[in-house]
């Protein structure tokens, strides 16, 4: 058996008469940038959130420089952030000039709330938690803790499309949520895309302004701005998308079950924790496991495609060595990042796949241990 990490084209499949549709629309009605699929996309996205504003931009990577950007922070700026993501995170406060400080994650893989306040000093202007693999993290003790620190959150949402907790949703909580419609995330473009959401007006039209080469009315620049923008095919093709978001993610969620009790019996994996309050949208399931590489090796040589988020974490890299952080600063960190797998995830993966993996690895471990 053969069986991929992640598979767009059975998703695409499904669905390609639309697609092909809209996208001659954008073509025939020459809606490439700005214009009326943007203007409804950003309208049924923000209404989906809950929230006031969403503003389409170029990436994920994008829609967190500039948040940070119209939020005031840069040079000699410190923003608090999960060590454990994906490098995006971290370039985005480097980019405005500002410096990344590292936290390590609890057992959920979230920024370790009990970490943060000791790394606040005068320097701080905001947390950046990211609510990674599809799951939220403690947000309810991030915004507690910003807000007695009058600090500003920027939520990292782009493996966490409508994640639901208290009734709200991720993106909701912070002063901004920063998402990415690369192709492989839950909601994914067929190119690259992002999104601001917010609740704050002057917040929402300064991005906006600052998107469009700080401008709100044509050759008026009032800011010295960028151009980032979600162009208008990206937008219909994530409409069409809109509208089976729900079912992809709680179809992830199936095959998250299914993994969690095939792997019960197997010593050798911890699958995934989740919190018991809140939804998880599975972007990835992560297990962590003991001779993580042989592993990986073994489900290879059976046609199964894994992967790992991150094999090195953002504070390692060489980019990031100049920050000086070792093992003993952020021990979770730096431990996981041997024993992390992502398994095959996606909304069409089917009930014999996963068990034709989980049984590959038990018979790893059979094997070997
Ligand atoms: C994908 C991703 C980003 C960056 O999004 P792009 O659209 O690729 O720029 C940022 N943060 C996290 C956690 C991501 O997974």
């Amino acid at each position: 058996m053969k069986i991929n990490f992640i598979d767009l084209n059975k998703l695409h499949e499904e669905i390609s008469d639309e697609i092909l549709s809209v996208i001659q629309n954008v073509i025939s009605e020459s809606a490439f940038v700005y214009g009326k699929y943007l203007s409804e996309f950003e309208h049924n996205f923000a209404k989906k959130n809950k929230i006031k504003h969403c503003i389409g931009v170029g990436n994920g990577t994008d829609a967190l420089t500039i948040s940070l950007k119209c939020m005031g922070i840069g040079t000699g700026d410190e923003v608090i952030t999960a060590a454990n993501s994906f490098v995006a995170t971290a370039e985005a406060i480097s980019n405005v000039g500002a410096v990344p400080v590292f936290v390590d994650h609890d057992e959920y893989y979230g920024i370790d709330v009990n970490l943060i306040e000791e790394k606040i000093n005068s320097k701080t202007k905001a947390i950046m938690p990211v609510h990674l693999y599809g799951q939220i993290c403690n947000i309810d003790e991030v915004t507690r803790i910003a807000q007695k620190h009058n600090l500003f959150v920027i939520e990292d949402v782009a493996q966490a499309h409508f994640v639901k907790y208290k009734n709200k949703f991720a993106g909701s909580f912070g002063d901004a949520g920063c998402f990415s419609f690369y192709p492989s995330k839950n909601l994914g473009a067929i190119g690259d895309g992002g999104a601001i959401i917010t609740n704050n007006d002057e917040l929402a039209e300064k991005i906006r302004q600052y998107t469009n080469h700080g401008s709100n009315e044509k050759y008026k620049h009032n800011i010295i701005g960028i151009n980032s923008r979600l162009d208008g095919l990206q937008a219909a093709v994530l409409n069409v998308k809109l509208k089976y978001i729900d079912e992809w993610n709680s179809q992830r969620n199936k095959c998250a079950s299914l993994y969690d009790s095939y792997l019960a019996d197997c010593k050798f994996v911890c699958t995934p924790l989740k919190r018991e309050i809140s939804d998880h949208f599975y972007h990835l399931y992560v297990i962590s496991c003991e001779s993580r590489d042989e592993l990986q090796r073994f489900l290879s040589n059976k046609g199964v495609s894994t992967g790992i988020h991150y094999p090195i974490a953002i504070p390692f890299l060489d980019s990031y060595k100049f920050l000086n952080y070792d093992s003993q600063k952020l021990p979770e960190t730096f431990k996981n990042q041997t024993k992390i797998l992502s398994l095959p995830m996606f909304s069409t993966l089917r009930e014999r796949e996963i068990e034709y993996v989980t049984d590959s690895i038990k018979e790893f471990y059979e094997k070997y241990c």
